[in-house]
């Protein structure tokens, strides 16, 4: 489908050619000077002590559950309105994700008292999701994570840049995750990044990202090692040196990127305001957001996939976010999970359209997409519903 306006758009031009081109012609292709200068950069940016560069964020998840220590014992609480990457690296340790509702139809952030809730003897972390960029309500998180012992994980894939009271998001839990994929606000194609304040934290993840390896192929090409132990299980979570150059490139345009896309947020606020039958999330809400995506809820008894292919029509790319984990075939027949148990996320996944969101998307699209959505809506009002 050639799309008149897609759902993301990037950002690539010749600084990113010019430095892949140079890597290349370095030949020295991963875990090298680029890497290392990528972490320090987007270590530096965040305001945390250690940064590493990972294959993606699922890697990134599975790295930080399983330094935190969790196992076949422990459960994991985390939000069903996500991408199952989430959820799915707390199963690749043995532990039971137990899902949390989100908050509300305005605030599709995990719930905190839902969190609270559904505190048991085996839980042992909360993996929280910065839904859109927003900034979950992380004092509270903290606050009932530190007063029942629990680790908490940061899922930031949509958050690079966003912060809370000055403080980036990330930065709160033990451990951070960010995801570089092709749709992000920071792409490298493939890739992630793992960030910690914690020392002792931090050489677990260095060692688990390469293999369990005490020492790096870098470290002993500098002389500065010449053997190496295998102390714990690790995997080949490495990113390579062509797309760490791209990171650094990419990082230099993160927060320029996400002021215009707050810009075109902004714009569709405008535009959209008197649509009734339509309602856009996260009001007047905490700290700034990264606005990787704008999610709509439509208004009870509009039929969203009729919308969704109205706008298709008009060749306007939407997506939804996200089919709740907990219902997918595999969660359902392994745990028993069942529709009713997160009403809120169940409803969302009911109702919510994604429109398109970049950092050069032009007023003049907008315009164009918000009169599709005035069409959409008044054709389904007048065409009578008739139920099966
Ligand atoms: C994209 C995404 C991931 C997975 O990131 P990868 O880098 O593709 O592994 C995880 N969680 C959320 C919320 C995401 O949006």
């Amino acid at each position: 489908m050639n799309w008149k306006i897609s759902l993301s758009d990037l950002d690539i031009g010749q600084e990113e050619i010019a430095a892949v081109t140079e890597v290349l012609q370095s030949k020295w292709l991963t875990m090298g000077p680029v890497t290392q200068d990528f972490e320090t950069a987007f270590a530096q940016y965040l305001g945390v002590k250690h940064a590493f560069a990972v294959a993606n964020c699922t890697a990134a998840l599975h790295i930080a559950h399983q330094v935190l220590g969790a196992g076949p014992d422990d459960e994991i609480i985390s939000p069903a309105l996500t991408f199952v990457a989430t959820a799915n690296s707390i199963l690749y340790t043995g532990a039971t994700p137990v899902f949390a509702d989100v908050t509300s139809l305005d605030d599709l952030n995990v719930s905190p008292e839902n969190i609270l809730s559904r505190i048991t003897p085996k839980t042992k972390g909360i993996s929280v999701v910065h839904y859109a960029g927003y900034p979950c309500d992380m004092e509270r998180v903290m606050q009932i994570a530190q007063e029942h012992n629990l680790y908490v994980v940061e899922d930031v894939a949509h958050a690079p840049g966003a912060n809370l009271n000055g403080k980036k998001l990330g930065t709160f839990g033990q451990i951070g995750c960010f995801s570089f994929f092709s749709n992000k606000n920071l792409v490298t194609g493939e890739g992630g990044m793992v960030v910690t304040n914690d020392d002792e934290l931090a050489e677990k993840i260095k060692r688990v990202r390469s293999h369990g390896m005490t020492s790096l192929t870098w470290d002993r090409h500098k002389g500065h090692a010449y053997a190496y132990d295998v102390t714990d299980l690790g995997y080949n979570y490495r990113i390579d040196e062509i797309r760490a150059a791209i990171g650094l490139v990419q990082l230099k345009k993160l927060e320029q990127n996400n002021e215009l896309r707050a810009t075109a947020v902004e714009t569709y606020h405008k535009m959209l305001h008197d649509v009734e039958e339509l309602t856009i999330p996260f009001s007047d809400y905490r700290g700034h957001s990264s606005h990787h995506i704008f999610p709509v809820v439509l208004a009870p008894g509009v039929d969203t996939n009729q919308f969704r292919t109205d706008l298709r029509e008009q060749g306007i790319q939407t997506s939804m976010h996200y089919p709740p984990v907990h219902l997918f075939s595999h969660y359902q027949e392994k745990f028993g999970y069942t529709r009713g148990l997160l009403p809120v996320t169940e409803e969302i996944s009911e109702r919510e359209v994604t429109l398109p969101l970049y950092p050069t998307l032009e007023s003049e699209s907008i315009a164009y997409i918000v009169n599709a959505i005035r069409a959409a809506l008044k054709r389904q009002k007048q065409v009578p519903v008739i139920q099966p």
